[in-house]
């Protein structure tokens, strides 16, 4: 896989996901932005340590994707882009009764519209080229729900319509926008979910694991960070030029029950 010359910003990049998107880019020699809103030394580091290993370009902008404005400005500061991935994500579980109304606002502005904001800045540059890749990471739960997630499975059933009508916008014109569903993959968003989801289904840590997240998922194995970034380097191929306004499940058969 050939991506030298090609500029990719891949949103929430300084773990999970993320990370391993942009490492799968990095190897097929794109010029990368990594992306969080921390804007910590190590966060820069990352980005540095990245081009080094890899040799590369590669550059982190830090922007809060839960304000629409700092969104569009990530496109525009890193110059426009190519290879344009919404990995960004945040994820809240609790009974809708309950439901923070402030968590549901921020969960929405993150997963969902950041997306809007990015996509809407990068397709002007993407259409005056005549190629372009928009990869957004939706989740199982943009095709199917959980009791406890309303406004994360909300917001990736969105993110789903998104790429569907930004398919549709684009179609013919060199670019592609599709979704990749991923089952569990065991990152830092997971674990910070167990403790949540031990308290509302009263189970212990092992149990959660094996009776709420991998019993959605009849291969029973978690996907890897490394399976993702290959999905999506095949989406930035020439044999997915056809492929647009889809999603593909990456979910150990989640969504074939
Ligand atoms: P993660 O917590 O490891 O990484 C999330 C990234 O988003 C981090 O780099 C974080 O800094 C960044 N981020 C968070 N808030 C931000 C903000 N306001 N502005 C900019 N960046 C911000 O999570 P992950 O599991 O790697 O998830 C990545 C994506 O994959 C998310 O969209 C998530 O919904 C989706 N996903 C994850 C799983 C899974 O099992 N891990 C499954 C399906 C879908």
């Amino acid at each position: 896989m050939d991506l030298q010359g090609k500029r990719a910003i891949v949103t929430g990049s300084t773990s999970g996901i993320g990370l391993g998107i942009a490492e799968a880019l990095a190897g097929a020699g794109a010029r990368l932005v990594l992306n969080s809103f921390t804007d910590r030394a190590e966060d820069h580091d990352l980005a540095s340590d990245m081009a080094k290993r890899f040799g590369i370009e590669a550059r982190y902008i830090s922007a809060d994707l839960s304000i629409g404005e700092e969104a569009r400005n990530l496109v525009h500061q890193a110059g426009g882009c190519d290879i344009l991935v919404n990995n960004a994500g945040i994820q809240h579980v609790a009974p809708i009764e309950s439901f923070p109304p402030a968590a549901w606002d921020r969960i929405i502005a993150i997963n969902l519209s950041s997306a809007f904001h990015t996509t809407a800045a990068a397709l002007p540059g993407m259409r005056a080229s005549g190629w372009g890749r928009v990869v957004n990471i939706a989740s199982a739960h943009g095709l199917t729900a959980s009791p406890y997630k309303s406004a994360y499975v909300a917001a990736k059933h969105g993110v789903v319509g998104l790429t569907k009508t930004t398919g549709l916008e684009t179609a013919g014109q060199g670019i592609t926008c599709n979704a990749i569903c991923p089952g569990y993959v065991l990152t830092p968003l997971v674990e910070a979910q167990i403790p949540d989801q031990m308290q509302v289904h009263h189970m212990d840590r092992e149990t959660v694991i094996r009776e709420v997240l991998l019993e959605r998922q009849p291969s029973k194995q978690f996907a890897t960070t490394e399976q993702l970034g290959g999905t999506l380097l095949w989406l930035c191929s020439d044999y997915a030029a056809q492929v647009t306004g889809t999603t593909i499940s990456v979910d150990g058969g989640w969504t074939a029950l």
